[in-house]
C-alpha cells in the first residue's frame, strides 16, 4: 500500500530529518520506500534518502509492504508533516549509553638536558607564558593501499572490514555519551554515526572487498564515489554532507590501519598544542579549559585562532612555518605568548623562569580584578565603554566576570560554523536574545555574518577565489544572498525588544552596501509587522575596516548611527600585508603611521558627524596604545574578555592624570 503528502520537515529530509526518518522506517518489518517525482529509494538507508533531496513542500509518496505496513505509513506520513521533526529536542530525549573513558593526563617533567632542537621563534598571538607536555595535532594523510587480494585472503579482509566499522560505531557511541558535550556537536556526531551505519556505505565496501580489493582501498573508494554524489546535488546543505562521508571514510580507514586519529578531544590537562594548521571551528570546540598554550605552523596575530587563543586566556604563537614540523617529536615545550619564542624541550632553568613568570602573571591577574567594576572616564567625564568581544554565547560569563560593560562585537560567524545546516530565523533569534538580556541595559552589537572562502559554511556554496580577503565576502556575500542575510536582520529585529542591540555591518566599501542593508531591514520589519510578531528597531553602524570606508567615513558618517574600527582587516587592507601570513607580519603592524592615520580620520570624521566610534579590532586591548586611541576621541573599546580589566586600569588612570593637570 502507498500514500502520499506533502513533506512539511523544516528545510525537509536533509541529515537529522533524514536519519531519524531511517530509524523510525527500521522498526517496522515491512519494506518500505520512499519516492519523490520518479525516483524511488529505500527508506531505510539515510544515505540514499538524503540523496533523494527530499525539500520542504514537496510531495512524496511512502509505499509499504509486510504484515506491519498500515502502522509504518501511518508512522511514517506523521512524521513528514511535522515541521519540527528530526530536531535537536527529539535528539536530547535519547539519551547516549555509558559514561566516556577519562583521559589521563600525560605525566610531564621537565628535561634536564639543554633544549634539543633549539629556542623557535614565531608570531606573538596570544600573551603569556605556558609550559607543558607537548600534544601534537598533526592528522595523518591516508593513502589507498592497492593491494589485490588472493581469493583465499577475502574472507578474513572482509571480517577486518567489519571489525572496523564496528570499532568506529563504537567510538561515535562513546562520545555521544559525553555528558558535556554541546547540542550542535551531538548533532554532528550522531550524523556522522549514522552514515558510518548506512548500509549503503558498509555493501558498497564489502561489494569492493569481495572483488579482490584490499579493505582500505574499498573504503576510499566506497566514501568517494557516495561523497560525489552528494557534492553533485543542487542543495548546499546536501552537497555538505560529502564532507561527512569522507570524515567517515577516514576514520574506518585509521581503525583499519590501527592508527588513531589526531584528537583534541584527548588533549590533556595543561598541555600546549601544536598543530601545523587548525581550523578556528575545530579549535573552538576543542576542551579549551584543558589547553595550556597553542602553537601552530600557520596564522598571526589577527588570525581567528589567535582572537580565540585571547578570548580563552591562552597564550598562543603562530605563523612558525615548517619549522613546526620539528615540534612534532617533543616531550614538552615552553611558550611566550609576548615575544613570540618558543622552547622545545627547556632545560631546568627556562622551566624554573617560565614558572616564575606565570607565577608574576597570575599575581597580576588578580590586581587588576579590583578594576572590575570600574567606570573609567575620560578627564571630561565622558564614560569610556569597555566592551567584549564575543564569538559564542559560551563567553557571556567570562565578559561578565570581567566587568564588560556591554558586547561591542559578537561575531556571528561560529553560530553559523557550528551547524549541520544554516541556523534557522527562531536559533537565531534565541542567541541574540539571551545576548541582550545578559548585558541589558549595556549595548550588545552583533555583526553581520562576516564569512567568505576562507572559512566556508554549509549552506553557502563559495566559489573558488584567487583572493578570498579581497572577494565574496561579509556584507558583499549577504547582500548577494538575501535568502542567507534576511532571516539574520529578522532575528535581530526580534531580538531587539528584549535589550539594547545594535547592528554592524563588516567589510563595508561602499555607501550603497549601507543604503541596500536598511531597505532589507525595512523590508524584514515590514514582514514582521504582517506577520503580527514582535520586533524592535535598531542602532545600526559599520565597521570601518577597508581603505575605502576610511576614505568616505564622513559621508558614512551621516548616513550610520556609529562605527566601530576593526583593526585587524584595517591594518591588513591599508598594508597591503595579509594577517595570515607569517612572511609579511613585520608589515602587519597596526602602529604603522599610515595605520594610525587612517584611525585618525575615521574618529575625526565619527566625531565631527556627532555619532559614537569605537574600536573592536585586537588593537582596542592593547594598554600601550589605549591613551593613543582616547585622546583620538574614541568612546568605546572592544576587547577579548582577558584584557578588559587591564584596559579599564589604563584609561582609569589616564581620567586621573588628566585631572591633576586640569587642577
Ligand atoms: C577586524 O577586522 O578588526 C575585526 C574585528 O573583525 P575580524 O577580526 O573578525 O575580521
Ligand atoms: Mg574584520
Amino acid at each position: 500500500m502507498e500514500r502520499s503528502t506533502i513533506v512539511r520537515v523544516h528545510d525537509g529530509l536533509h541529515a537529522r530529518p533524514a536519519t531519524r526518518f531511517v530509524k523510525l522506517a527500521k522498526g517496522f518489518e515491512s519494506d518500505i520506500e520512499l519516492i519523490k517525482a520518479d525516483k524511488s529509494v529505500s527508506a531505510k538507508s539515510s544515505v540514499k534518502l538524503m540523496l533523494l533531496g527530499v525539500k520542504e513542500n514537496e510531495t512524496v509518496t511512502v509505499r509499504a509492504s509486510g504484515a506491519d505496513e498500515i502502522e509504518a505509513i501511518e508512522a511514517l506520513i506523521g512524521y513528514l508533516e511535522d515541521p519540527h521533526a528530526g530536531t535537536a529536542e527529539e535528539d536530547r530525549a535519547e539519551k547516549a549509553p555509558a559514561e566516556p573513558t577519562p583521559v589521563q593526563p600525560k605525566a610531564f617533567s621537565a628535561n634536564s638536558n639543554t633544549s634539543a632542537t633549539g629556542k623557535l621563534r614565531g608570531v606573538a598571538a596570544s600573551e603569556g607564558f605556558a609550559i607543558g607536555p607537548a600534544f601534537g595535532f598533526f592528522p595523518a594523510e591516508i593513502k589507498h593501499e592497492n593491494r589485490l587480494l588472493a581469493a583465499n585472503e577475502i574472507p578474513a579482509e572482509a571480517g577486518r572490514l567489519t571489525q572496523a566499522f564496528a570499532t568506529v560505531q563504537h567510538r561515535m557511541d562513546m562520545s555521544l555519551a559525553a555528558t558535556d558535550l554541546a547540542e550542535s556537536d551531538r548533532g554532528i556526531i550522531a550524523a556522522l554515526k549514522d552514515i558510518a551505519c548506512d548500509d549503503e556505505l558498509t555493501q558498497a565496501a564489502e561489494a569492493l572487498v569481495k572483488e579482490g580489493m584490499d579493505a582500505v582501498s574499498a573504503v576510499i573508494g566506497a566514501t568517494s564515489r557516495i561523497a560525489a554524489d552528494f557534492a553533485s546535488m543542487d542543495d548546499p546543505y546536501l552537497n555538505a554532507r560529502a564532507d561527512d562521508v569522507n570524515a567517515v571514510g577516514r576514520q574506518i580507514c585509521l581503525a583499519l590501519l590501527g592508527q588513531d586519529d589526531a584528537n583534541l578531544e584527548a588533549i590533556p590537562t595543561g598541555a600546549i598544542l601544536i598543530a601545523d594548521d587548525i581550523g578556528a571551528w575545530d579549535l573552538a570546540r576543542a576542551p579549551l579549559k584543558r589547553i595550556a598554550g597553542v602553537i601552530c605552523g600557520h596564522g598571526g596575530a589577527t588570525s581567528h585562532v589567535a582572537i580565540i587563543a585571547r578570548a580563552h586566556g591562552i597564550p598562543a604563537v603562530l605563523g612558525l612555518g615548517q619549522s613546526v614540523q620539528e615540534l612534532q617529536h617533543v616531550r614538552s615545550v615552553a611558550l611566550d605568548g609576548n615575544s613570540g619564542d618558543i622552547f622545545p624541550d627547556p632545560d631546568q632553568m627556562t622551566v624554573d623562569r617560565f614558572h616564575a613568570q606565570i607565577g608574576v602573571a597570575d599575581t597580576e591577574r588578580d590586581a587588576l580584578k579590583a578594576y572590575k567594576n570600574i567606570v573609567p572616564k575620560r578627564a571630561d567625564g565622558t564614560i569610556i565603554e569597555i566592551a567584549a568581544n564575543l564569538g559564542s554565547l559560551d563567553e557571556i560569563e567570562a565578559a561578565q566576570e570581567a566587568g564588560a560593560m556591554g558586547v561591542g562585537l559578537f561575531r556571528t560567524e561560529l553560530l553559523f560554523m557550528r551547524h549541520i545546516h544554516l541556523p534557522s530565523e527562531d536559533l537565531q533569534t534565541e542567541t541574540y536574545t539571551t545576548l541582550a538580556k545578559a548585558f541589558a541595559p549595556h549595548p550588545v552589537i552583533v555583526r553581520t555574518l562576516d564569512i567568505g572562502g576562507d572559512k566556508p559554511i554549509s549552506g553557502i556554496d563559495f566559489p573558488d577565489e584567487e583572493n578570498p580577503f579581497l572577494g565574496w565576502r561579509g556584507i558583499r556575500m549577504c547582500l548577494d544572498r538575501p535568502d542567507v542575510f534576511k532571516p539574520q536582520l529578522r532575528a535581530l529585529l526580534r531580538a531587539a525588544v528584549h535589550g539594547n542591540i545594535k547592528v554592524m555591518l563588516p567589510m563595508v566599501s561602499d555607501l550603497g552596501e549601507v543604503r541596500a542593508t536598511r531597505s532589507l531591514i525595512d523590508e524584514c520589519a515590514a514582514e514582521l509587522k504582517e506577520e503580527g510578531r514582535d520586533y524592535a528597531n535598531f542602532d545600526l553602524g559599520v565597521m570601518v575596516e577597508t581603505p575605502a570606508a576610511v576614505m568616505i567615513a564622513p559621508m558614512l558618517a551621516k548616513e550610520v548611527a556609529f562605527f566601530s574600527i576593526g583593526t585587524n582587516d584595517l591594518t591588513q587592507y591599508i598594508m597591503a600585508a595579509d594577517r595570515l601570513n607569517p612572511t609579511v607580519a613585520k608589515l602587519n603592524d597596526v602602529t604603522h603611521p599610515a595605520v594610525m592615520a587612517a584611525i585618525e580620520l575615521t574618529v575625526k570624521a565619527g566625531v565631527e558627524a556627532g555619532i559614537m566610534v569605537g574600536m573592536c579590532g585586537e588593537a582596542a586591548g592593547r594598554a600601550d596604545l589605549i591613551p593613543a586611541f582616547v585622546n583620538m576621541g574614541l568612546t568605546e573599546l572592544s576587547m577579548s574578555p582577558a584584557s578588559i580589566q587591564r584596559a579599564k586600569k589604563c584609561v582609569w588612570e589616564l581620567g586621573q592624570v588628566g585631572n591633576q593637570e586640569g587642577e
